[in-house]
């Protein structure tokens, strides 16, 4: 099969440099097909834009394999070197922006705007880890013994495997492959099975920039035959997992076998809180930032929004505004503000979701219906609901859509309590402009991440993670290259003194 056979024209054709375009997975260095194929589709128009080739559980041994001898020579490799690769690789990302971000809104939906932001962002952990994979260090500590000496060292941990979602088809790989890259580790990807365009461009740069073969790995295919390989293996030494939490639970439960450290970056149902003292143009703006972003399809968009009765009428009515005025369209064409859902079951199960608040009391201020004939994608009104109670589905579960839901509570203690009434505990968001409310409600929130007056949490240089059954483990900034180290601990003894 040629190229031209395996990828729709529409991005062919959208695309100055095509050979950004692989449809094979990524093993050892080289480009590996499978026995059979699975067609990727356009969530704007429904299109099979193309078919990649599923390696199943024999690809995924012999990427593993591949990480475990190319680790013997990467983890020698001076991070100096490992910085300069990882530079490389970040300015050919940079210089492909619009390639990259072309493949990721045609495989994915999100907007171009939210595409360039995303592989920017990306791009972001890429350079910031090859920067602090410079600073690993340890440390020289006083041992309670006589003559001797001790010192501790950050080694990298081995081989990581990491199965990325659909939701962020670039950034997912690089939050975890630059840190870890940069630390010494080597890598096998699975990525969503959506979205594995972004991930294979991602790898055709990783060899351009010289990466060398074996240290970088994408496995293509089916799930439930790659992931039982990659938590099996006693060669791999790491799960790096973002999606959700059930899949999160039980790769944890299959990592357990062999003592493999887990990383989850799981599912939210992030608070929004406004109170009455805050902002409310800026919550307004903040609440669509954090809801609409994506299509409201990210781990920390703001899930339950609550606001304090005095504010709420006056919230309601500036939401409203703000939510009339958003346009959904393809990605490509401007002004479009939200693109489409990742597919139809996920605009049924939305919808379901507000059918549901519907049938028990809830107001349907705005939206409140799918959009899918009208725009011939996987498409569903921005909307705005009211009313509710928050022991209703659309409160309990994560929406993943772009739905956007007040509840009226009074107290702050009243507040604390139904933000913390949920499994969950990745980001919450506070508006209020009281420094005491600020320092209370952010030390009770049990979130791993707080916004105050701030409706994005996420960033190359912070801590990102979550608390509860959101997750375990932090990717960026330092603590997201600790993540990929193993601490040991080295005594020295018998020195004359
Ligand atoms: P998902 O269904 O859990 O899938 C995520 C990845 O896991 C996909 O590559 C999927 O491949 C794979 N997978 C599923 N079952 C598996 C199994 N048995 N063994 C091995 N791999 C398996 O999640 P999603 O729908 O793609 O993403 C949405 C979820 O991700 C939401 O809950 C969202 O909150 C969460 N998320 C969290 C963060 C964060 O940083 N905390 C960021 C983004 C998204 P297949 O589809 O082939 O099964």
């Amino acid at each position: 099969m040629t190229i031209a056979e395996r990828i729709s024209d529409s991005l062919i054709d959208r695309l100055s440099d095509k050979t950004l375009l692989q449809t094979d997975s990524f093993v050892d260095g080289a480009w590996m097909s499978g026995e059979r194929r699975f067609d990727v589709s356009n969530p704007a128009d429904n299109s099979v834009i193309a078919s990649v080739g599923d390696v199943g559980e024999a690809g995924a041994h012999q990427a593993v394999a591949a990480a475990a001898r190319a680790f013997e020579t990467w983890k020698k490799v001076s991070p100096f070197q490992r910085a300069a690769l990882l530079m490389k690789w970040h300015k050919l990302i940079l210089e492909n922006l619009d390639d990259l971000a072309a493949i990721l809104t045609t495989e994915m939906g999100k907007t171009l705007t939210e595409a360039k932001g995303e592989i920017l962002y990306g791009a972001g952990f890429i350079e910031w880890s090859a920067e602090e994979g410079k600073r690993i260090m340890g440390e020289t500590l006083t041992p309670p013994f006589p003559n001797s000496r001790g010192w501790t060292l950050h080694q990298p941990i081995g081989v990581v495997a990491c199965i990325t979602p659909w939701n962020f088809p670039n950034a997912m790989i690089t939050r975890k492959c630059a840190p870890a890259l940069a630390a010494g580790c080597t890598m096998v990807i699975k990525p969503a099975p959506e979205t594995p365009l972004s991930a294979l461009a991602l790898a055709e740069l990783a060899k351009r920039a010289g990466i060398p073969d074996g240290v970088f790995n994408v496995v293509c295919g089916d799930a439930q035959k790659i992931g039982p390989v990659l938590t099996g293996s006693s060669e791999v030494r790491m799960i790096g997992f973002t999606g959700s939490t059930p899949v999160g639970k039980l790769l944890m439960r299959q990592a357990a076998d062999g003592v493999k450290r887990v990383a989850l970056e799981l599912g939210g149902n992030a608070p929004f809180i406004v109170m009455d003292d805050a902002d409310l143009d800026a919550a307004a703006d903040g609440v669509v930032a954090s809801k609409f972003r994506v299509s409201g399809q990210t781990c920390v968009s703001a899930n339950r929004i609550i606001a304090q009765p005095a504010i709420a009428d006056a919230l309601i009515e500036k939401l409203k505004e703000r939510v009339d005025a958003l346009k959904p369209g393809n990605g490509f064409e401007a002004g479009s503000d939200l693109g489409p859902l990742i597919h139809h079951e996920a605009v049924e199960r939305v919808d379901a979701l507000v059918r549901s608040a519907r049938d028990s009391g809830a107001n349907i201020i705005a939206g409140g219906a799918p959009l899918v004939d009208e725009l011939g994608g996987a498409f569903y009104a921005p909307t705005l609901i009211e009313g509710g109670s928050p022991d209703m589905d659309l409160a309990c579960f994560e929406i993943f859509g772009p739905v956007a839901s007040v509840y009226r509570v009074e107290s702050e203690a009243d507040i604390v309590k139904l933000a913390n009434d949920t499994p969950y505990g990745l980001a919450a968001y506070i508006y209020t402009r009281d420094i005491n409310r600020v320092h209370r409600l952010s030390e009770a929130l049990e979130y791993g991440m707080v916004g105050v007056n701030a409706p994005m949490v996420g960033s190359f240089s912070s801590p990102f993670g979550g608390m509860k059954e959101s997750g375990i483990g932090r990717e960026g900034g330092k603590w997201g290259v600790e993540e990929f180290t193993e601490l040991k601990w080295v005594i020295l003894g018998g020195i004359d003194q």
